[in-house]
């Protein structure tokens, strides 16, 4: 039997690449023309143009590639669901495995960090001011193009840090607060405020509205879906965005023995890795499909697997069963027969997506207020999709305020 990986809470996963394991994955590279890889990445990354730089050694240009096109390039190449964008597309998927470009661009971000460099500057001021609402990965993104274009931008944000799900919905093994702060501090560099603990209602955009020349609301999913079982009322069933928050902010002191996180997808994984990180003796999953069909990232799945989680696949929870007003027990339902399984669980997270917050559920972007991120879809998207809807909400705005 394999030994279990023991992690602590905050430890990194893994390794990055060195100079030497740098070099030799780009010089794999095919140095395609009019790449597919560039092509795969929603926030126009150009991975193509970064690793033909570095294969010539160029590794400041290499980052300053990243840099420019990627405002958040740090935290994307350590939680993009590369196998499903750029490395699906690589060229060399033919041949015989696709280049490590996730792995590639987080030595390069490392490397920009080491020396210190600053690729990008603040424009020249333009006269205009823009409120950003929420400081996620969108307004992050959306801050620092306007930034780049001369604008005044202040973003409100009520908890004590900026980041957003980065900061406070994914766990710091899988992406550790270092690398957030990196991306953030090269934000901060352009000018662009951050007002903490400032929370804006969704009644208070007119007046802010009147106060800047466009707002932009990025706030994110921060209402837990609920699946209506009986026994979802009891002490110890809690949602996914909540636990993984009180994990981040420290409120979880302890943890009981045995929890049960139901769904498949990268927040599952992390709240799972997490139980077990914070003193969980027993942790699991239930999901219902197959582990194939799970949107949760291949190599999250690994790490929960190295971990010594268990992943029950194919069953739906039925019921909750506790006693004295606290969770004992899952049931959950075969989805393709009549198969029963009981877990025991002294508490069951559900990780089956977010939701918009009651506040916002009634906002439509226009006239001067902008959107973009989890906020517009109301469905989470990944990071570097909302870089991408960030920027080009920023795009929408200079035309709007020019
Ligand atoms: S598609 Fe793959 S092989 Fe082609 S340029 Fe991109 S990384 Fe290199």
């Amino acid at each position: 039997m394999s030994k279990i990986l023991k992690l602590a809470y905050g430890m990194e996963k893994s390794e990055g690449f060195n100079y030497r394991l740098a070099m030799e994955e780009a010089s794999r590279c095919l140095l395609c023309e009019d790449a597919p890889c560039s092509k795969g990445c929603p926030a126009g990354t150009d991975p193509a143009k970064f690793i033909r730089s570095l294969r010539f050694k160029n590794i400041k240009g290499a980052a300053e590639t990243i840099r420019e096109n990627n405002p958040l390039g740090g935290s994307c190449a350590w939680v993009c669901p590369y196998d499903r964008m750029c490395e699906e597309e690589c060229s060399r998927c033919g041949i015989d495995k696709p280049i490590q470009i996730g792995k590639i661009q987080r030595y390069l971000v490392e490397e920009e960090q080491a020396m210190s460099a600053k690729f990008v500057s603040a424009g020249e001021k333009i006269g205009k001011k823009v409120a950003l609402i929420g400081a996620g990965p969108a307004s992050l993104a959306c801050a620092r193009e306007l930034a780049l274009a001369g604008v005044d931008t202040t973003v409100f944000e009520k908890q004590a840090k900026a980041g957003g799900v980065l900061r406070y919905g994914i766990t710091p093994t899988r992406l550790p607060d270092r690398v957030v702060d990196f991306d953030i501090e090269l934000i901060k560099e352009l000018g662009v405020k951050f007002e903490f603990g400032k929370e804006v209602k969704f009644e208070d955009i007119p007046k802010l509205k009147s106060e800047y020349d466009a707002v932009f609301v990025g706030v994110g999913l921060w209402d837990s879906k609920k699946v209506d079982i009986e026994g979802s009322d009891l002490k110890g069933v809690e949602s996914a965005i909540e636990f993984l928050f009180k994990a981040r902010t420290g409120e979880i002191k302890e943890l009981p023995e045995r929890v049960v996180v139901i769904g498949g997808g990268d927040v599952a994984m992390d709240c799972a890795t997490t139980a077990r990180q914070l003193g969980a003796e027993k942790a699991c999953i239930c999901y219902r499909r197959t582990i194939e069909e799970a949107p949760a990232n291949i190599e999250e799945i690994s790490f929960v697997r190295e971990m010594g989680i268990p992943i029950y696949t194919g069953f739906a929870p039925e019921k909750i069963c506790g006693e004295n007003g606290h969770v004992r027990t899952l049931v959950a339902k075969g989805m393709k027969d009549d198969n029963e399984m009981t877990l025991k669980a002294d508490m069951v997270v559900f990780a089956i997506g977010q939701d918009q917050v009651e506040d916002y559920k009634s906002f439509v972007a226009g006239n001067g207020v902008f959107t973009g991120g989890d906020a517009l879809h109301g469905v989470g998207i990944t990071v570097v999709e909302s870089v991408h809807e960030g920027k080009e909400a920023a795009y929408q705005i200079l035309d709007y305020i020019r």
